[in-house]
């Protein structure tokens, strides 16, 4: 039938077949045109090759190349090779990365007692605990033996990027120091298990862009990693003096504010509020802290760090408790009964599910007047759920308290919240006040904060008012309540009715 076969151009490639049964599997596929003695096809010829085991074997060999076959982490080449793609990353988006080197503790004590089958169950055991406490865009790697990488992405910069490098070393470390529960009859003993602890040694290295390579990274986690170990081991190391530095005065303060609340180191000082006439009607109860080696030490250095740890909830309990202590004394004493108590709350403290009840329970047990008692909030309150605020706030305003909002001006000022919270008074924020007689832009925003207040029907009152010139000119604007250094400044509760009463009259 044909006068001869010529074979014109073959195509090959790789298509998804169907099998009868419906499964879908990829066959290799070569389709020649045959053409007749005169060139016109007549045919084509098609050959198909289930290519399904050579695939799976491709896939396998892959998986054998770049990830380890105990644990099924990436192994030291695909780790080298996404360290690689996370600095070019870091250089195009700009973010800071961490490296981190863990080294298990006397790991291999527990190979040579225990066998390399336990070895085996405990490393899988290790990786899976690691990989559960990172991000998506995160990487754990297994170097080898004990050895595994973490590379953290997308950090914010400098100092920010230490500490929540920090936060999940401490984290890894926290799942790694678990018990774990070894089956012993791997080693060929009796079918019993064992529990056994672990700790890890950690080395911490941060990057950006490609200013540093891949195998001088490596090489500063591994140097961090020794000092760890050499520091007494579980614990962790930044290559970074400084980054070292940084994190271990965070973790000195750590240790020294939980000690602090233990052994009461903390007291109220009390800052006078005064009317037009310089009168004093009340006091904002502003915390510090008596460090035994430190001296005196002021909120801004530590109230940041109890709000990250939680810490400032029993702090701001002890706070509220001590200014409600003052207020019950005051109420018994002549000339000081009509006094009022401001009390800063964080964020934190009023977004703890039973505060209202723990206020109530405080009223309760110290008997103070909770008309005396004015609450200052800061405008981040309502970064949360705005109807859970507007309902605490209700609920602690129909016992009688007040709420101030402090620091004005500085966060959102949005008026349809202003509109919605149940508050008594704006506090016009120092920063505006201390330059307001020579910033037309601050004297605009203080001028506008009063007439706000007045036409919402909220008392205004600014705070951080050191000169006369400052007290006229907000007075001269409308502005009838004051706090600052001019007045007073904050001091222990007999303080205020002594010196400082007598300069505040000559105000
Ligand atoms: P704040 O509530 O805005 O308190 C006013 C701050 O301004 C106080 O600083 C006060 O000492 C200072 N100040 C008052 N008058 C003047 C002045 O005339 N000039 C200048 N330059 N400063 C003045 P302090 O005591 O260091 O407190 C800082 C912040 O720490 C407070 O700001 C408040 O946000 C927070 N804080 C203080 N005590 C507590 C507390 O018990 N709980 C909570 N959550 N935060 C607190
Ligand atoms: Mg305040
Ligand atoms: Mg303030």
């Amino acid at each position: 039938m044909w006068d001869a076969i010529v074979s014109t151009g073959t195509w090959s490639g790789e298509i998804w077949n169907r099998r009868k049964n419906g499964e879908i599997f990829p066959a290799w596929t070569t389709i020649t045109a045959v053409r007749r003695r005169d060139g016109v096809v007549s045919h084509y010829v098609g050959t198909f090759t289930d290519i399904t085991q050579r695939r799976a074997a491709e896939d396998e060999i892959r998986h054998l190349a770049f990830y380890d076959a105990l644990t099924q982490l990436p192994n030291r080449r695909l780790m080298l090779d996404r360290l690689r793609q996370a600095l070019t990353a870091s250089a195009r988006h700009g973010r800071h990365g961490a490296l981190m080197l863990f080294d298990l503790d006397d790991f291999k004590t527990l190979n040579d007692t225990l066998g390399h089958d336990v070895g085996d169950q405990f490393l899988i055991e290790v990786a899976a605990r690691m990989e559960s406490c990172i991000r998506e865009c995160d990487t754990v790697a297994r170097l080898g033996g004990d050895e595994f990488v973490v590379i953290l992405e997308e950090l914010d910069a400098g100092l920010l990027a230490a500490m929540q490098a920090e936060s999940v070393a401490v984290k890894i470390q926290g799942a790694l120091n678990q018990p774990y529960l070894l089956d012993l009859s791997l080693a060929g003993g009796e079918a019993n298990t064992r529990s056994y602890h672990c700790t890890s040694s950690i080395g911490i290295t941060l990057f950006r862009g490609h200013d540093v390579d891949v195998d001088e990274l490596l090489k500063r986690a591994d140097t961090a990693m020794y000092q760890a170990k050499a520091a007494g081991r579980n614990t962790l190391r930044f290559f970074d003096p400084q980054m070292q530095a940084a994190v271990s005065v965070r973790a000195t303060l750590d240790t020294d504010l939980r000690a602090a609340i233990g052994e009461s180191q903390f007291v109220l000082h009390y800052q006078p509020q005064v009317d037009g006439s310089g009168r004093m009607t009340g006091v904002e109860a502003l915390l510090r802290w008596q460090h035994p080696r430190r001296g005196l030490v002021m909120p801004a250095e530590f109230i940041d760090q109890a709000e990250a740890t939680r810490l400032i909830m029993p702090l701001g309990r002890w706070v509220l408790e001590t200014a409600c202590r003052q207020l019950a004394e005051w109420a018994g004493q002549a000339g000081r009964e009509g006094l009022d108590i401001a009390v800063n709350v964080s964020g934190r403290q009023f977004h703890q599910a039973d505060f209202v009840d723990q206020v109530k329970a405080v009223l309760a047990t110290t008997g103070a007047d909770p008309r005396r008692l004015k609450l200052e909030v800061t405008e981040s309150l309502l970064l949360h759920d705005i109807e859970d605020v507007v309902a605490r706030m209700a609920q602690l305003r129909a016992l009688g308290i007040n709420f101030a909002l402090d620091d004005f001006g500085t966060g959102y000022s949005s008026l349809y919240y202003l509109k919605r919270l149940p508050l008594a008074q704006l506090k016009i924020d120092q920063s505006f006040v201390r330059d307001v007689l020579i910033d037309a832009n601050d004297a605009a925003i203080a001028r506008t904060v009063i007439a706000l207040g007045q036409s919402l029907g909220l008392a205004v009152i600014a705070e951080g008012v050191e000169t006369p010139g400052q007290r006229d000119f907000l007075k001269l604007h409308g502005c009838h309540a004051f706090q600052g250094n001019l007045f007073g400044v904050a001091c222990g509760a007999e303080k205020l009715f002594s010196e400082a009463a007598a300069e505040r009259r000559d105000g």
